[in-house]
C-alpha cells in the first residue's frame, strides 16, 4: 500500500512523503528458493513480502515505516 500523501498519524496536518526503500530481513536467495518450491507465486510472495518503505511528514518531521 502507498501511504504518500496521507496525513501524518502524529500531528494530522501534515502529509506523509515516501523517502526511501529497503527490503528488510528477506534475502534474494530465499526468494529464489520461494520461486523454485512454490512457482511464481511463492517468487512474488517472497519479493513482496518485507518490502518497507520510509516515510517522513513534512509538518512535524515524524518518520515512519510501513
Ligand atoms: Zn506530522
Amino acid at each position: 500500500m502507498n501511504y504518500e500523501g496521507m496525513s501524518c498519524p502524529k500531528c494530522s496536518y501534515g502529509k506523509l512523503k515516501a523517502i526511501g526503500e529497503r527490503t528488510g530481513g528477506f534475502s534474494g536467495g530465499k526468494a529464489v528458493v520461494g520461486g523454485l518450491l512454490l512457482g511464481p507465486v511463492g517468487l512474488a510472495a517472497g519479493a513482496l513480502g518485507k518490502k518497507r518503505i520510509t516515510y517522513v511528514c513534512n509538518g512535524c518531521g515524524y518518520t515512519v515505516e510501513k
